[in-house]
């Protein structure tokens, strides 16, 4: 299944893209078939609600004969599919050709830190040069894993069951100030620095092991790699970031990028306003954001 959030009128909803270009509006849907009122605002509130049992349940049937459970999706504005995860936990220096691009060694353990959780903007949505920082903002296509339910010391043997779906997360970055600040949190956290999107796939129909992972600018591919490349991969930095604190529904991890980055290009490429940035995984879709 393909879930994500859209506004229409003066709210958000969650929905499931229905034959390519409608969304069944869950909340509707569910109430039909379950027979009780239900609220998600986006595709986290889903999850956290424990709409992920009942979307097994789910029978589509009645969509087709009921046009009241579904929008045209281009009647609607999609934003990010979670507009405020609990948590966005990201990954440094997770791929063997970014690391070898900046001849970093491999890393032994997996490099945690954190993007603040109010800064995620859609697809579509402009990515703005923050006026503090404007000269060296820069891309980086991530693979994003979306948290299912709560486990806290998850073992990896078990760690994809505590997987929701995927996504794509553009983990923008101010390259000045995190070279020169010690923490990276303020150089990953400039308003808008998290376009999320556009879609959250289940988990059901995607292996994350060895998927191909893309960033275009204006056309132009900079990145270009697969999730084989992952040093640490996806069950293993779930047991690995869950030893220090609980995952929760909604939580997002974004896994690292892989080599092709504007600082160690040759000029180093940064971004500036008119550029559109294209972030595709296979499978998950395309992202695209503009710069502004
Ligand atoms: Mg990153």
């Amino acid at each position: 299944m393909k879930l994500l959030t859209f506004r229409f009128g003066d709210r958000t909803y969650a929905g499931l893209v229905y034959h390519v270009n409608h969304a069944v509006v869950l909340e509707k849907l569910f109430f039909k078939q379950f027979k009780r009122p239900f609220q998600f605002h986006d595709v986290g509130e889903l999850i956290t609600e424990g709409g992920v049992k009942r979307l097994k349940e789910l029978d589509l049937a009645p969509v087709k004969g009921d046009p009241t459970l579904t929008r045209p999706l281009r009647d609607v504005e999609i934003v990010a599919p979670i507009l405020r995860p609990p948590k966005i936990v990201c990954v440094g220096l997770n791929y063997r050709d970014h690391a070898e691009e900046q001849a970093a060694p491999l890393p032994e353990r997996p490099l945690l830190f954190a993007k603040a959780a109010n800064i995620v903007i859609g697809p579509d949505a402009k990515v703005r040069i923050p006026p503090e920082a404007p000269a060296m903002v820069d891309y980086e296509v991530e693979l994003a894993v979306v948290i299912g339910r709560e486990g806290f010391r998850i073992p990896r043997e078990e760690a994809l069951e505590y997987v929701f779906g995927y996504t794509i997360l553009n983990d923008v970055t101010a390259r000045d100030i995190q070279k020169s600040e010690k923490q990276w949190f303020r150089g990953k956290s400039f308003a808008t620095f998290a376009p999320l999107g556009p879609t959250v796939v289940t988990a059901d129909e995607i292996d994350p092991s060895n998927l191909r992972i893309e960033m275009r600018v204006n056309g132009e591919t900079r990145q270009s790699s697969r999730t084989s490349n992952l040093i640490f991969d996806v069950p293993a930095l779930i047991a690995y970031i869950s030893k220090g604190f609980a995952l929760e529904a909604g939580d997002v991890i974004a896994t690292g990028t892989p080599s092709g980055v504007g600082v160690f290009r040759k000029p180093p490429m940064f971004l500036k306003p008119g550029d559109r940035m294209e972030a595709e995984i296979e499978g998950l879709g395309i992202l695209a954001n503009a710069v502004e």
